[in-house]
């Protein structure tokens, strides 16, 4: 299995994006975004409702496609504006594994049967095996007796790890959180960002929009504070968060704690 230190032996930092720019219609959502990502560390992105964090996210796995810059994840490497291949866009995509705000688990199939769709059918993998795969990822997530229970039947932080147990079965390259903990009670955010400490400590290398500054105090390796579609501020997490320099990340972080 991945460990999440990278696969290919390339010494390159895992992803490099440059220039990236986003629109929907006349919205310009990404403004020519730089992103360097190192193997095994823990990026996370902060900033206001609205400045394009999410986008960011869904472009590096290609569910959008920006409309000019490159992004490059291992040893896939696509040119935005030279009109990649849907075959190209697929291999991107499946270098990443995303954790999303709201589980989206399947409401009638088991925690198990979850985890074991996406290397069954989109992966063609061996059932027995995903099978084994998936029991022990749910064991990893701290959900080994859950493995028979439906959706309906977990509470919400268990859901949520049932969805990163889900993207880890996927053997990704990269895990994207995007917002993993703001739907949940307040009651089961300890048990999803313990998870998530876990993982970056086996050396996954994380992407994680968050609003949760203790976390990132404590787990991330490097901090971006993004608004309108551009990075205004990055560096580590004592600099951006503890003492920014930029009086916009001030008034961002005075808001929010
Ligand atoms: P953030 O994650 O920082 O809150 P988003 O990336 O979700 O920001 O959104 C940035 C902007 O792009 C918002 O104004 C949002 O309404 C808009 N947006 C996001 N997705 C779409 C879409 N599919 N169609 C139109 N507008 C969108």
């Amino acid at each position: 299995m991945t460990d999440g230190t990278g696969t290919t032996g390339d010494a390159r930092p895992l992803v490099e994006v440059r220039g990236l720019t986003k629109s929907f219609g006349d919205l310009h959502v990404l403004r020519g975004i730089d992103l360097t990502v190192a193997r095994g560390s823990v990026t996370v992105l902060i900033g206001p409702s609205g400045s394009g964090k999410t986008t960011l996210l869904r472009c590096l796995n290609s569910l959008e496609v920006p409309e000019a810059g490159t992004v490059r994840v291992d040893d896939v490497e696509v040119d935005m504006a030279a009109r990649p291949s849907p075959a190209l866009l697929r291999r991107l995509r499946a270098t990443s594994g995303m954790v999303f705000q709201s589980h989206q688990l399947f409401p009638h199939r088991t925690a198990l049967q979850n985890v074991t769709e996406g290397p069954v059918y989109a992966q063609r993998r061996p059932r027995a095996r995903a099978e084994a795969e998936a029991t022990a990822l749910l064991a990893k997530v701290g959900l080994a007796d859950k493995a028979g229970a439906y959706p309906h039947e977990l509470s919400g932080g268990q859901q949520q790890r049932v969805g990163i147990a889900r993207a880890l079965a996927l053997r990704p390259r990269l895990l994207l959180f995007d917002e993993p903990t703001s739907a949940l009670d307040p009651e089961t955010v300890g048990e999803v960002l313990s998870v998530m400490r876990d993982l970056a400590a086996e050396g996954w290398t994380m992407v994680v929009v968050t609003h949760e500054i203790r976390f990132a105090r404590q787990v991330a390796d490097h901090v971006m504070f993004m608004d309108g579609g551009v990075v205004v501020e990055e560096g580590r997490p004592g600099d951006v968060l503890g003492d920014p320099r930029q009086e916009r990340t001030r008034r961002f972080l005075q808001r929010i704690l």
